[in-house]
């Protein structure tokens, strides 16, 4: 067996080992070891890819080794959990970036005209890369809260970034049937990178804070196209297959996430969903009565202490106030109190996919009381109580009844239809849509204002109290 055929050999093995490591990705008790599954596909890839002679020297690759996993090692230890949709944004971005410099190493090096096939490829790599990379900053710019979350909105935006559309394609046209040679190819490239870079930020520019997980997902799936064109570059089979891997997870993520909202992609990437304008336009329509009712933390604990069924609710709030460790106690003395607990699970409540999963995971709730929205809604009006925690627009009745709000079609946790529930959040404020909520108003719906973690605190305390007497 020469060497090319042994790599391209290595190149199946390792592209099998990302299908199955991607696979099992899809079920908590397999996640761990298809994550290992995928990194020794990646090891392996790596590894044959050294064999090859082309590569450059080994003094930079050990160098880069070095940075890159010194890096990504401090990263691992430093970034918290609730930090990980910005970490997400810097490695997209950063894997734009990547794949960007593949296709203008290819162009800077000396040789002949290019062919329009590489032309192609090379134009590709450079312009998606060039929009993911600051795409990315600027989602994480915005995420991290060093940018405002409020959507940017211009007049002629539209047109501006249409403009920019033409002007990208011209570039690349342009780059393409001059080779990249003459005095036109390099000023084409040199337009390509700069208007690639500009359209990153004008693209994420109007889309709200809140809608970032979405758009990093998208970026996701961006950058892998990105890489893809990249490996078409410098024509490495495993590179193809990886960035095609990256790009169609990302899109299947994005439209998870856009069901779960019901909402389009155009909507989410053209609405400016999260401006004034979009939220005034939902709660002059609102059909709130009612008035809310607070609950102190004795009262709540009285409410518990005698229910059987009960059904936590968590949300943005949740997250906020790291109430996950406090939340699993107390499901853990409502179980010793003689009820049943599960947590109900909406697939957008939080700011990213999985939010809620990821902080009762790190809580160590057990993975079987976890139970999904399509799962709990049928068995809501059995539960005696349901505590929502910090969750808001994920149990906003208003998405089925009132087609004139934001939310309306957005399938939602039935929290109102529980015999109680009990409210916590700190005050009136709102949820990411801005709208507000006639769960609150409900006849059986009473609130415990304050820090969700302090307000658990104190009902928990209450069966401490309880327990010692
Ligand atoms: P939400 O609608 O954003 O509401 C969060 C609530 O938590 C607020 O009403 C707030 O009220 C309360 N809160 C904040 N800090 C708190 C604290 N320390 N203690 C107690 N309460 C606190 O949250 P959600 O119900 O989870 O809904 C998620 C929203 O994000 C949906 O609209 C979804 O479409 C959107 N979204 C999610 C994703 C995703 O991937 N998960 C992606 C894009 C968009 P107070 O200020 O009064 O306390």
């Amino acid at each position: 067996m020469n060497t090319e055929t042994l790599i391209n050999f290595a190149y199946i093995v390792a592209s099998i080992l990302f299908i199955f490591g991607l696979k099992m990705l899809g079920r908590q008790s397999t996640a761990r070891r298809g994550n290992m599954l995928s990194s020794g596909g990646m090891l392996l890839a790596v590894v044959v890819t050294l064999i090859d002679q082309q590569v450059v020297t080994f003094q930079w690759i050990l160098v880069g080794l070095g940075i890159g996993g010194a890096i990504g090692l401090a990263c691992a230890r430093l970034i918290k959990m609730t930090s990980m949709p910005e970490m997400v944004a810097l490695l997209n971005g950063f894997g734009g970036l990547a794949s960007l410099l593949v296709g203008w190493a290819e162009y800077a090096k000396p040789g002949d005209t290019l062919s329009t096939f590489t032309g192609t490829v090379i134009v590709l790599a450079v312009f998606i890369g060039g929009i993911t990379f600051t795409g990315s900053l600027y989602a994480f710019g915005k995420l991290s809260g060093k940018l405002s979350g409020k959507p940017v909105l211009f007049g002629g935006q539209q047109i501006v970034n249409g403009a920019l559309v033409l002007g990208l394609a011209a570039a690349g046209v342009l780059f393409v049937i001059n080779g990249g040679a003459g005095a036109m190819g390099p000023n084409a490239f040199y337009a390509l990178l700069a208007i690639a870079f500009i359209l990153g930020i004008t693209l994420v520019m109007p889309i709200g804070g809140g809608d970032m997980p979405v758009v990093i997902s998208m970026l996701n799936s961006l950058s892998g196209l990105a890489a893809c064109a990249a490996g078409f570059v410098i024509l490495n089979n495993v590179l193809i297959v990886a960035g095609c891997l990256v790009g169609t997870s990302g899109v299947i993520l994005t439209i998870i996430m856009c069901k779960a909202m019901n909402r389009s992609l155009a909507n989410v990437l053209f609405s400016g969903f999260g401006s004034d304008a979009t939220t005034a336009a939902g709660s002059s329509e609102g059909q709130i009565q009612g008035e809310l009712k607070p609950i102190s933390a004795e009262d709540t604990f009285a409410v518990l202490e005698a229910a059987r069924e009960v059904v936590v609710v968590p949300g943005y709030g949740m997250a906020v106030s790291q109430a996950q460790h406090v939340v699993r106690e107390l499901a853990e003395m409502l179980e010793n109190n003689g009820a049943e607990v599960r947590f109900a699970i909406h697939p957008v409540a939080g700011r990213m996919p999985g939010h809620m999963n990821v902080l009762l995971a790190e809580a160590n709730v057990p993975y079987e009381q976890l139970v999904e929205m399509d799962s709990v809604n049928p068995q809501m009006p059995m539960m005696d109580v349901a505590i929502v925690i910090g969750a808001n627009d994920v149990v906003n009745p208003a998405a089925a009844r009132d087609k004139s709000s934001p939310i309306y079609g957005m399938p939602i946790i039935n929290a109102h239809e529980a015999r109680t529930v009990i409210c916590l959040k700190r005050g009136k404020g709102a949820g990411f849509s801005g709208i507000e909520n006639q769960l609150f108003l409900l006849e059986n719906t009473r609130m415990l204002y304050g820090d969700a973690k302090a307000s658990l605190q104190a009902v928990a305390s209450e069966f401490k109290a309880m327990a010692e007497a």
